[in-house]
């Protein structure tokens, strides 16, 4: 039986790039949950669908799954809805704000913890890592690590600035504070649940974090 790693945190906490990091060193596959949220807004955007409506996102499920295709391989970072290479698009700013109307919806969020689960469990690598914001709680609560990686507001902004150069400081930093608060309302990830280890990294660079999360899986 292969082993799951649930890792959660708020955005900039450096979750993304710290699980794909440590799911490349290991040989294992990595799990973007974020990136099925972001996939499926695109979806409603492509198919004219406002994703405040809820039922008609919900609606729009069956169709997003047959054509969805996401790499789990940590090295190759792609993401497919209907043969259409969605990797960039996904990660634009629109797509940033509008996300958390998709992730709050709960029927939604039923019928893709599912898909996780399937996905996590029946993986034929060794190991797989699963990052998001519910995995620790939710999608894999019976997972033998799990991790909530945190870091002070101003280093999570300072993280999304540095990804996202040129765009502007104030802007970042409400967007960051925005999602969060909004995604806040239906997930809980700033504060660990029973059993979850909190890696805080506002002090540690990258390298650091990458290597603190192995010595938890490894322990
Ligand atoms: O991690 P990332 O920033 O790509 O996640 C995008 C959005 O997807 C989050 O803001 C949140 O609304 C949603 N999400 C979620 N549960 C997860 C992963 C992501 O609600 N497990």
């Amino acid at each position: 039986r292969n082993i799951v790693v649930a890792i959660d945190g708020p955005s900039g906490s450096g979750k993304s790039t710290v699980a794909r990091a440590a799911a490349t060193d290991l040989g294992w596959h990595l799990l973007d949950t974020g990136s099925v949220y972001r996939a499926l807004t695109w979806f409603a955007g492509r198919r004219g669908v406002d994703t405040a409506d809820q039922d008609a996102v919900v609606a729009l499920l069956p169709d997003f799954f047959r054509g969805w295709e996401l790499s789990v391989l940590p090295e190759e970072r792609w993401v497919r809805v209907d043969g259409v290479d969605v990797t960039d698009a996904i990660r634009t700013t629109e797509i940033s704000s509008l996300v958390s109307n998709v992730a709050t919806n709960l029927a939604v969020r039923k019928a893709v913890n599912e898909r996780f689960r399937e996905l996590l469990f029946g993986d034929d690598a060794p190991g797989i890592i699963a990052e998001g914001r519910d995995i620790t709680t939710v999608v894999a609560p019976d997972a033998p690590v799990r991790i909530l990686l945190t870091a002070d507001e101003s280093a999570r902004i300072r993280r999304r600035l540095a990804e996202k150069a040129g765009d502007d400081a104030a802007a970042v930093a409400a967007s960051v504070a925005e999602r969060d608060a909004r995604d806040s309302t239906v997930v809980t990830f700033t504060t660990a649940a029973d059993g979850v280890v909190t890696l805080d990294t506002t002090e540690l660079d990258l390298d650091q974090s990458i290597a603190a999360v192995i010595d938890l899986i490894r322990e």
